[in-house]
């Protein structure tokens, strides 16, 4: 049932809120290798379930291609606890492919989450990590990273969205 396809701007799931995880099972690890596997082989940094058409609140972040030392991280019902500060960086996504924009977000924050067995992890995030969980969270709860654009960027983009929104479509046809 899992599928390996990355869901576009325009698509439904994308714009729902996904559903907590009630227990940990087989399936949900297959999703979590599944989601692994598509994001490693799309050069993500990051993918939430939602991406690849499964509305349910689970992300993986995999930030070591810009930080080497870093591990594959796997976030079940994330929640944020702590924000704190604020910077600008660009960004990109997988479902919105071929637009950037430059993005405000909390410089540091304290997510929790369950890692897959089921066990409570806390995760104190900064700079890149920070704002990778900030933008699978979105994705948890419908958003995109263009919504937090500024006016005037939105216009810019309006028609490239519209093109990829027109592609979705299409294809559901
Ligand atoms: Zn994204």
């Amino acid at each position: 049932m899992t599928s390996s396809k990355i869901m576009k701007y325009g698509s439904k799931v994308l714009r729902e809120v996904a559903q907590p995880v009630e227990s940990i099972t087989d399936e949900i690890k297959q999703i979590v290798d599944n989601m692994l596997e598509v994001m490693y082989k799309s050069d993500g940094v990051g993918l939430a379930a939602p991406q690849i058409g499964i509305s349910k609140r689970i992300a993986v972040i995999d930030i070591s291609p810009h930080e080497p030392s870093a591990k594959a991280i796997v976030l079940i019902n994330p929640e944020i606890l702590e924000l704190e500060g604020q910077n600008e960086a660009e960004e990109g996504c997988l479902s919105v492919p071929d637009i950037r924009g430059i993005i405000k977000r909390s410089e540091r924050i304290v997510v929790k989450a369950l890692d897959l067995n089921g066990q409570e992890i806390r995760i104190e995030a900064d700079g890149l990590l920070a704002r990778a969980i900030q933008h699978e969270l979105d994705h948890l709860n419908g958003k995109f990273f263009v919504d937090h654009l500024g006016r005037l960027k939105q216009q810019l983009i309006r028609k490239q969205l519209r093109k990829i929104e027109s592609e979705v479509k299409e294809n559901r046809q």
